[in-house]
């Protein structure tokens, strides 16, 4: 196993130097990042293309562009971010000036998941470097043309003692959680999330754990059907449902239910052609392993659309699957693929109680009109973040921490959300020496006071 402590003592060495710290540094080193980005995406298009057939829109819409964007907006707020906050001072502490100042903190690892595999390596890689720290990322084997890339874009611009690449699988991943970095980044799997958080306690390093879970798609009675259908079979299939916050299983009103299934059959076509296995643009599942553990899951229940696959390509169409239960394989765990299945209910009750057994999701997807349900939704179920009448969008903002709770991750990023993530809010009271009040003194004559 490589030995990765002479890599992170020359980044805390070059740390100490104190010149990430400088706001013009890093903002030229954002500026470097995406320059760089802008020249390789013609590369980043061909390698996400070979790694899952992602199509162009997908790479840009999905991966590129919303690493783009997350740069722009932090190069326009991280002046402002960045500067120590003027908080107020309690009468007892008359005489002073209390200030929180955000610091970095100093060696920051980084280890990307495959799925979206240039976004969920870069995203916080660009809060590292704008909070002024150094970085360490070490993104996905599966992916390995995409993670070529990203060491090139890198190693072109930056040197390794302030920001590298290490490529490698999980003995790699291992060896680096061996040394002592200053903070862990984490995207992926909750049962590898477990062993992040093992190894960083070691330590006592603080953690990001960006993970996964069943995400529940409740459709209610009043919803607007054929929208609710075209938002959730985007949401669901795109990136042939290899997304942490796709829609994972279906809760349909029974009253809807047939209505519902029939708008989301023509959403299917109208998306990915009657042949979505012909569809040149439709992404493959990663791995041989991940292809066979998802078409197990068509041996239960009824598929009601799709099912077809082409194991050479890996490919398996968008799927949807009724008559499940929550005792079927498919709802034990992440699906993680292009397979939805569906399950009925009756009243909202029901459901609330049935959700609040399992661990808490990354996202909640609700489709009503109707307040009451809203708000009994959003009182009831702990769950990352979410949508109301939409899927999958709050991701893209970057005025919404993204992140999950319980089983489903600790701690959020995105815009401000990832600057405040990779820095320590160091508080600071600036006393005056002008007076001393004698208030917190005990009250001694010579020394002391006997009680
Ligand atoms: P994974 O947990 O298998 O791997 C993620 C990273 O951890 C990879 O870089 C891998 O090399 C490394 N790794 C794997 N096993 C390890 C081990 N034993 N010790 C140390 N490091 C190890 O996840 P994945 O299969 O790449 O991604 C899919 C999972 O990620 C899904 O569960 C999905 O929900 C989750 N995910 C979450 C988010 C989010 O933002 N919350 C985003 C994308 C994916």
């Amino acid at each position: 196993m490589e030995n990765y402590s002479l890599l992170i003592k020359r980044q805390r060495a070059y740390f100490r130097t104190n010149c990430t710290k400088d706001i013009s540094f890093r903002l030229e080193a954002l500026q470097k990042l995406r320059t760089a980005i802008r020249s390789h995406e013609k590369a980043l298009m061909n390698a996400l293309k070979s790694d899952l057939n992602k199509s162009e829109f997908d790479s840009y819409s999905t991966e590129i562009g919303v690493v783009l964007e997350e740069i722009r907006y932090t190069i326009k707020h991280l002046k402002g971010w960045s500067k120590p906050q003027r908080v107020k001072t309690p009468l007892t502490h008359i005489g002073s000036r209390s200030f929180i100042y955000p610091e970095p903190y100093g060696v920051a690892l980084i280890i990307a998941p495959w799925n979206y595999p240039f976004q969920l390596a870069i995203a916080p890689l660009i809060g590292a470097i704008a909070a002024g720290n150094c970085a360490i990322i070490k993104p996905s084997e599966l992916t390995p043309k995409t993670s070529e890339i990203i060491a090139k874009i890198i190693n072109d611009i930056f040197p390794e003692e302030y920001i590298a690449v290490v490529l490698g699988g999980i003995e790699t991943s291992t060896a680096l959680l061996q040394e002592k970095s200053d903070y862990i980044f984490f995207t992926g799997s909750v049962a590898v999330g477990k062993i992040i958080m093992e190894a960083a306690a070691k330590n006592l390093t603080p953690v990001t754990l960006e993970l996964g879970g069943k995400s529940p798609c409740i459709v209610h009675e009043d919803a607007k059907l054929k929208l609710a259908a075209k938002r959730i079979a985007w949401g669901k299939f795109m990136n042939a449902g290899q997304t942490c916050i796709a829609p994972d299983y279906l809760y349909l009103h029974n009253r809807i239910k047939n209505e519902f299934l029939f708008h989301l059959k023509e959403a299917l076509k109208e998306l990915y052609g009657e042949k979505p296995l012909q569809n040149e643009h439709f992404t493959h599942i990663v791995s041989e392993k991940h292809f066979n553990r998802l078409t197990g899951f068509l041996k239960n229940g009824t598929i009601i659309m799709g099912g077809n696959m082409d194991p050479d390509h890996l490919k398996l169409e968008p799927t949807v699957i009724n008559n499940i239960s929550w005792n079927d394989p498919i709802m034990q765990d992440e699906i993680f693929g292009p397979i939805l299945p569906v399950l009925e209910y009756n009243q909202l009750d029901q459901i609330l109680e049935e959700i609040q057994k399992h661990p808490k999701p990354l996202s909640l997807y609700l489709f009503t009109e109707n307040e009451t349900v809203k708000s009994d939704v959003l009182r009831n179920i702990s769950f990352g973040g979410g949508c109301v009448n939409d899927t999958v969008y709050h991701f893209a903002s970057p005025y919404l921490p993204f992140g999950g709770v319980g089983n489903s991750g600790i701690g959020a990023y995105h815009g401000k959300g990832s600057f405040d993530t990779f820095s320590h809010q160091k508080s600071i009271l600036y006393q005056t020496t002008l007076f001393d009040i004698p208030f917190r003194y005990p009250n001694v004559k010579n020394g002391l006071k006997k009680i």
